[in-house]
C-alpha cells in the first residue's frame, strides 16, 4: 500500500509507436538505481522536474524512498517492459519484491512522471466493461470532475490501474464547498451517502483512515478509507477516499442496490472531498486494470441518458422512480 504513489500526469499523451527503450531512457534508470541502492535519495529529488519537486518535496521523495528500502531492500535488476503513452515502464526486481516503475522525461531529460506498483501478472481475468446494471451512487445530483476515455476529460487514463476512474463531487455556484475550504464540513459532497450501484457483495474493506485537512495528501494510504464490491459478472467495484468511520458494511455482506453503505469523505490520496469511483478487474487494487463503468438510466444535465459514461462536468442525478 505504501509503497505506490500517483504523481499526476497532466500532459498531451500521445501514443508512442516504437516499442524500443530510449537511450536518454536508459541512462536515467542506470542513474536511479545507483543513487537508489547508495540510498542517496537526494540525488534521486535532483532529477525530478519542477512539478515533480512540487508534488513531492526533498522530504516526501526520501521517506518514500526509504519505505521502499525498508520493506523490500534494494535493486538487483531491471528490465525494459514497454512504452505506454509517453512512458517507460520497467520491471524492477529488489531484494524481496518485483515492482513495476512507470516514468516519464520531459524534454530535458528530468523526471516529470513515475508510478511504482507491484508487478501485474499478465495472466488476470480481462474486462472491458460491465454488464450489470448500475445507478447513480449519489442520491443528489453531482458533478463529474474527473470521467470519460480521454485524458483531457479524465487524469485516471493516465495510469492502467484506475483508467476510466471517476472523480464525483458536488458543486454549487461553480464551486465545490462554501465557506472555510480548510475545513471538510464546507465541501458540499463531504458527508453524503454513498449507495451501492448493484445488488453485490462486499469483498474489501479499509476502515479507520482519518480525513484529510483540505488540500493535504496522505499518499501512503492512497484509497483512504475503501470498499469494493463484486458483483454476479465477477465485475469489481471500488469506491475510494470514504469518510473515516462512516463504513456500514463488512467484508461478506449482500448489499442491494441503493444499499447506502458509507459516507463520501477526503481520506488517503485526496485533497478535497469526492469520490474516487472505478471498475476493475481483480478485487486488489494494486493488481487491477481500470475498466469501463457504464450506467443504465440516468439523468445527465437534465436529460435522460441510457447505458452512459458520464464524462467531465456533466452533472449526474438518478431518475425518479415513482
Ligand atoms: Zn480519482
Amino acid at each position: 500500500m505504501k509503497q505506490l504513489i500517483i504523481i499526476i500526469l497532466l500532459f498531451n499523451i500521445s501514443v508512442l509507436s516504437a516499442q524500443d527503450e530510449k537511450e536518454n531512457y536508459k541512462k536515467a534508470v542506470l542513474k536511479l538505481k545507483s543513487f537508489y541502492n547508495a540510498k542517496s535519495y537526494d540525488s534521486i529529488f535532483t532529477m525530478f522536474n519542477v512539478d515533480m519537486k512540487k508534488a513531492l518535496p526533498l522530504d516526501k521523495t526520501e521517506a518514500f524512498f526509504e519505505s521502499i528500502e525498508t520493506s523490500i531492500g534494494a535493486i538487483k535488476t531491471h528490465e525494459f517492459l514497454k512504452t505506454k503513452n509517453l512512458s517507460h515502464i520497467y520491471k524492477i526486481t529488489f531484494d524481496s519484491g518485483i515492482r513495476d516503475v512507470s516514468m516519464y522525461l520531459n524534454q530535458n531529460n528530468e523526471i516529470g512522471g513515475m508510478y511504482v506498483s507491484v508487478h501485474r501478472p499478465t495472466d488476470l481475468p480481462k474486462l472491458a466493461r460491465n454488464t450489470t446494471k448500475m445507478i447513480w451512487p449519489f442520491k443528489e445530483e453531482s458533478f463529474v470532475f474527473w470521467g470519460g476515455e480521454t485524458v483531457a476529460q479524465n487524469y485516471h487514463m493516465a495510469q492502467e490501474v484506475q483508467q476510466y476512474a471517476y472523480d464525483i463531487l458536488m458543486v454549487a455556484n461553480g464551486s465545490s464547498h462554501k465557506g472555510d475550504a480548510k475545513k471538510n464540513e464546507s465541501y458540499f459532497v463531504f458527508g453524503k451517502d454513498v449507495m451501492a450501484p448493484c445488488d453485490a457483495k462486499v469483498v474489501k474493506v479499509t476502515k479507520g483512515v482519518i480525513d484529510n485537512i483540505p488540500g493535504e495528501l496522505n499518499p501512503k494510504q492512497l484509497t483512504g478509507n475503501t470498499i469494493v464490491l463484486e458483483t454476479s459478472q465477477q465485475e469489481y467495484i471500488l469506491f475510494a477516499h470514504l469518510k473515516q468511520n462512516s463504513i456500514l458494511v463488512k467484508v461478506g455482506d449482500e448489499v442491494k442496490q441503493g444499499q447506502v453503505m458509507a459516507q463520501c469523505g477526503n481520506s488517503g490520496n485526496s485533497t478535497e472531498a469526492h469520490l474516487h469511483l472505478q471498475l476493475q478487474n481483480v478485487a486488489d487494487f494494486f493488481q487491477a486494470t481500470g475498466a469501463k463503468l457504464y450506467f443504465d438510466k440516468i439523468m445527465v444535465n437534465g436529460k435522460l441518458k441510457e447505458d452512459y459514461i458520464p464524462v467531465k462536468e456533466d452533472f449526474v442525478k438518478n431518475i425518479d422512480k415513482n
